[in-house]
């Protein structure tokens, strides 16, 4: 029988797990049954490998071959003079010592963040819940599973409230699947219909739920068709490809003066064989081979150092483009605010009442009976108002059962729950105010919300927003039976009002006047109150006279190209979801704009990839974000991204050093032997000497250039246009006159 034919129950005690999950030694049994919940080990380059992988060089199968060449002559001519193609092997095989160490530190610093950012699901152990890397994850563990997180194996759902999977990455179902936990299938139910599992690889769109892991790594669905799945090799930056093609273009030019110079010294009679090799160490001069690999290394040390101020960045290219950015788009809550929210107003929509007062306290407990736990900020403020009211979450529960939700989202922007209460139900919501009195009427209302209230209540929250609180409505309604799902939020009896404060973050402030000094231009993107956004707003200095605010609503009345004009000059969005974060990336692309875009939730997934820098939060961000992002933040702050840039633009700076350097050393070299020889000179470099300067002494100075520490300066300047070439400012031209 498989696992979706028998009911959840069966699943558990087949599995032999309790409900509180897996001990310790239980868990580590089993790992070592089932093996690392991963998908095929990717076999590591070793060292020898990466070393004799330097001889695939082109350039260097050409010096190979000079070395055979002169080994061969010497031989012949027999004079011995063996110490040429010894020469050439040393510094050859010195060249590929360095290549290889250079490699190894480039690669562990990549792997190092690879295991920073590795996916991390939640399960319960030893009945407590607690945050696991899902490599750790082994059959029989029950994993909870909310919006946003990534499914990091095969299970049976154990319980679900509303629960659609994602199933693209399996099914290819662009559209989320509903779940059940509750159902029982055929046993030739296609993967697509099977309501009452999860599979890995596969994420959470909305609700939550609870599984028991029933199979993990090569083992699930995803394991089985990963078989298929062709591996590919990291894209190179568009900085490493411009270098390729300069680096191309010196190789052709090299080639042609190499033939000028073998046609000349054969006239002038000059051995063959010494022609020959001055024209080979000619064209290995000439062409910068370090260039591509140092350009490597410092973005993948660079990499290293923006980890350092927090920011793990998941694709080399973002370390160019960060440096390029000229818009920063940031949520407000957690990442320019603290997240630490507290309750500082209730009111009944009229006035302030105190906590204590009946009114109070029945805003408080609908406000924990519609609340789901600690780990919403929001709603921990709740429990915790409630808790010093005596409101207890499990007694509350306990008096009226929970028994349906509709869970948060940021486009609704409410929440529903039904309770049992006597013999009948009580549907509780809380959310933002206008919307949950759009559903507020006066039938079964103690107070008539008459013309005259809502006028009141619209006062009141304009009143509390203004001062920075955000503010939730919560409402209540009392039935005999209780309707379908899509008409319980109708007929609601209005309860009361929350203002909950969270104080911005003390080092914003900084952050954004740094921002401006260079250039960025901050954004503020929030699906709070308008009056809420523009009080925080103002108070870090993120809107300036003259800029605007846009809200949601308005948002949708414009077309693309009105959004585009609206967007250069708006520094605060306001009552905005999640779909519109990617209307006003595209917006500020449009006006030019190198966007950096801050994400949590699944629905910021498509902004985030749309941004030229996607930043997913790395404390409150869900699996699904930071998968979709190009850096994570890891103490969600919105003064991180200021300091990657720093760091962003820093290292491009330095690349450009590196160039510089090894482009005026090359051809200098190439100038130096060609006048030389031009003026019939004796060489005033050996071939030998000349392998030597490039391949050994050239890319090691190259390279302490490449990780200089950022100078002080780099926030003082505007952001480099991103399609500046790397010798815009006339390089090229400081490069050949440095080079004579
Ligand atoms: P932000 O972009 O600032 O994180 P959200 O999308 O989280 O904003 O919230 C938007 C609005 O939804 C809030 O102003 C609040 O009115 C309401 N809201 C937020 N969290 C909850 C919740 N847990 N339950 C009910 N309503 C909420
Ligand atoms: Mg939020």
């Amino acid at each position: 029988m498989q696992w979706h034919q028998m009911t959840a129950p069966d699943v558990l005690q087949r599995l032999g797990v309790s409900a509180t999950g897996l001990d310790d030694r239980q868990a580590e049994a089993r790992r070592r049954q089932y093996g690392a919940n991963k998908l095929r080990e990717e076999a590591k380059r070793g060292t020898i490998r990466r070393f004799f992988a330097q001889f695939s060089d082109f350039m260097v199968l050409i010096l190979l071959g000079a070395a055979a060449v002169s080994f061969l002559t010497a031989l012949l001519t027999g004079e011995g003079d063996f110490a040429d193609p010894v020469i050439i092997l040393l510094i050859v095989v010195t060249d590929a010592i360095i290549g290889t160490v250079q490699e190894g530190r480039a690669e562990q610093a990549i792997a190092a963040l690879q295991k920073l950012s590795a996916p991390v699901c939640r399960v319960r152990r030893n009945g407590q819940t607690i945050p696991l890397p899902a490599e750790e994850v082994t059959v029989g563990d029950i994993v909870e599973l909310s919006e946003g997180d990534c499914v990091p194996a095969d299970g049976r759902l154990l319980g679900a409230a509303g629960l659609q999977m994602d199933e693209a990455p399996l099914t290819g179902e662009s559209f989320p699947v509903e779940k059940d936990s509750r159902r029982r299938l055929s046993g030739d139910a296609p993967l697509s219909e099977r309501q009452n599992m999860v599979f890995a690889g596969t994420s959470v769109a909305s609700g939550h739920g609870t599984a028991v892991i029933t199979a993990v790594g090569m083992e699930t669905e995803m394991g089985r068709i990963a078989a298929l799945l062709a591996q590919e090799a990291p894209p190179q930056t568009p900085l490493q490809l411009r270098l390729a093609k300069t680096g191309k273009m010196l190789g052709i030019a090299a080639m042609g003066i190499c033939a000028v110079i073998f046609l000349l010294g054969c006239l002038q009679q000059v051995p063959v064989t010494e022609m020959f090799l001055i024209a080979v160490s000619l064209a290995v001069a000439a062409i910068p081979e370090g260039l591509p690999a140092v350009v490597t290394i410092v973005l993948a040390l660079g990499v290293r150092r923006i980890a350092a101020q927090k920011a793990i960045v998941r694709r080399l290219p973002a370390v160019e483009t960060l440096g390029c950015a000229t818009v920063i788009c940031s949520d407000k809550t957690g990442t320019l605010t603290q997240n630490k929210m507290t309750v500082t107003r209730l009111s009944d929509g009229r006035q302030t009442v105190v906590p204590e007062s009946a009114e109070g306290r029945t805003i408080l407990t609908c406000g924990v009976l519609c609340s789901n736990g600690e780990s919403d900020p929001t709603e921990a403020a709740i429990l915790h108002a409630a808790a010093a009211q005596g409101l207890y979450p499990q007694e509350l529960k306990e008096m009226y059962p929970r028994e349906g939700e509709i869970p948060f989202s940021g486009e609704k922007k409410y929440m529903v729950t039904v309770h049992r209460d006597g013999n009948g139900r009580c549907i509780v919501v809380k959310g933002a105010p206008e919307i949950v009195l759009e559903r507020c009427s006066a039938r079964g209302n103690s107070v008539p919300l008459d013309a005259f209230t809502r006028q009141q209540l619209q006062q009141e929250i304009r009143h509390l927003s203004g001062q920075g609180l955000r503010v939730l409505a919560v409402a209540r309604r009392m039935v005999m039976t209780l309707p379908a799902e899509t008409h319980w939020a109708e007929d609601l009896c209005f309860v009361g009002l929350l203002g909950l404060m969270d104080p911005p973050r003390p080092e914003v402030r900084t952050a954004v006047r740094q921002c401006r000094s260079a250039g960025i231009r901050p954004v503020m993107i929030t699906g709070d109150h308008a009056l809420t956004a523009a009080a925080i707003a103002d108070t870090l200095g993120i809107r300036q006279d003259g800029e605007q605010l846009l809200t949601g609503a308005e948002l949708d009345r414009m077309d693309d190209a009105a959004l585009t004009r609206a967007a250069a000059g708006c520094a605060v969005y306001a009552r905005v979801t999640p779909a519109h974060k990617m209307r006003i990336v595209q917006a500020l692309q449009r006006g030019g704009q190198v966007v950096a875009m801050t994400g949590d939730g699944v629905n910021d997934a498509p902004a985030l990839r749309a941004a030229d820098i996607g930043c997913a939060m790395g404390q409150s961000g869900t699996e699904v974000a930071k998968n979709a992002a190009d850096m994570v933040l890891t103490d969600d702050c919105f003064s991180t991204i200021v300091a990657a840039v720093e760091q962003g633009r820093g290292i491009y700076a330095n690349i450009r050093k590196a160039v510089h350097f090894l482009l005026s050393s090359n051809i200098g070299e190439i100038t130096t032997v060609l006048t030389a020889f031009l003026l019939r000179l004796p060489s005033p470099l050996l071939a030998i000497q000349l392998l030597w300067v490039n391949l050994v002494t050239d890319s090691l100075p190259a390279l302490a250039l490449g990780m200089e520490p950022t100078e002080r300066d780099v926030m003082a300047q505007r952001p480099v246009p991103r399609d500046q070439s790397l010798f815009a400012g006339g390089l090229w031209y400081r490069i050949c006159w440095r080079a004579c």
